[in-house]
């Protein structure tokens, strides 16, 4: 991390990115990160390889974030990434900046860049950010707060995944401290959804079966186009597939325009569902991973039950 602040010091225009569909994390430590230099004097551009989902939209900053890059930039920093080729089609531009920063908390990840400051304990890639700014003695303010805070109660899933610990709560008692609003961003994040997203949701329950200890439900195209919904309409989807006292194990399949597969996996305890998403070129955490697939989804869950060696 030393290495990190001499360079981000050092050096004068900064591109901050992180991966395709971002969730909380990602847009969250994208824009406290950007905050943060920006108090600093520093250029800075944040890009995100897609649109920021509308339940993120009301963060100060999202209409700054952009969703393509020009230009040239002394340092890249890429944040919440485990794999380089989560930035999509930007990463062969990425790839052409001098320098290059990795900053994340995914196990799985392949340590690409130059300067890579990667700790799986931490719950979220923004209780990094905060610990960066800290340490590079970086004023924390309302806006920081705010983002940060998001993306540590969306990677917790609410503070209550095992990925939470006493150094969460010290980071979010942290950012109460400096100005985040717990109750406005979780109202903001949980209570504010379009009614199209109740209605995919409860699709999703109707068609949920249970299968080798495994739950799982597939959403298609047309259930997408019947509610006018979108991919990010189904977020937090899978951990209502999860909550059944019936399974240890919850997929959910949604599919894209092009046919293929978004799958994500949810597990409890000690069942890892990371080697067989980073089988299928994907990654994640133990108990969250996820994976894009083409193919047939009954045939991709018995896959995955023979990997996991469900009863
Ligand atoms: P999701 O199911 O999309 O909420 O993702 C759960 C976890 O798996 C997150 O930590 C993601 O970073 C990771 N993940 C999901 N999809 C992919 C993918 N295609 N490649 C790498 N990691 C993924
Ligand atoms: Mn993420
Ligand atoms: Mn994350």
């Amino acid at each position: 991390m030393k290495k990190i602040i001499e360079e981000i010091k050092k050096q004068k225009r900064f591109l901050i990115i992180s991966h395709e569909n971002p969730d909380g994390d990602a847009v969250g430590s994208t824009l406290g990160l950007y905050f943060g230099l920006k108090k600093i004097k520093k250029e800075v551009v944040p890009v995100l390889p897609n649109k920021v989902p509308k339940i993120y939209s009301f963060l100060n900053g999202t209409k700054v974030i952009q969703n393509d890059f020009e230009g040239e930039f002394d340092v890249g920093i890429i944040l919440d990434c485990a794999d380089i080729g989560r930035v999509e089609n930007l990463k062969k531009k990425l790839l052409k900046i001098q320098t290059l920063i990795n900053i994340d908390h995914h196990p799985s990840n392949f340590l690409y860049a130059k300067f890579n400051y990667i700790d799986p304990k931490s719950s979220s890639t923004s209780e990094l950010i905060l610990k960066l700014l800290r340490r590079a003695k970086i004023e924390i303010d309302e806006n920081i707060a705010n983002a940060l805070y998001t993306g540590l109660m969306t990677d917790t899933g609410g503070f209550r995944f095992p990925n939470t610990n006493l150094n969460t709560f010290k980071a979010a008692t942290y950012l109460v401290k400096y100005g985040a609003n717990p109750f406005y961003l979780s109202e903001m994040v949980y209570s504010m959804k379009p009614l199209r997203a109740l209605r995919i949701l409860g699709r999703a329950l109707e068609k949920l079966r249970k299968e080798n200890g495994v739950i799982y439900s597939i959403l298609t195209i047309d259930d997408f186009k019947e509610f006018g919904a979108e991919e990010e309409d189904a977020e937090g989807v899978v951990e209502y597939l999860n909550k059944s006292n019936e399974s240890n194990i919850a997929i959910l399949f949604k599919q894209k325009e092009n046919g293929s597969y978004k799958v994500s996996m949810r597990s409890k305890g000690n069942i890892n569902v990371v080697n067989v998403a980073l089988k299928y070129g994907g990654g994640g955490h133990i108990n969250a991973a996820g994976f894009d697939v083409k193919g047939n989804p009954e045939e991709i869950i018995k896959d995955i039950c023979r990997e996991l060696k469900c009863e």
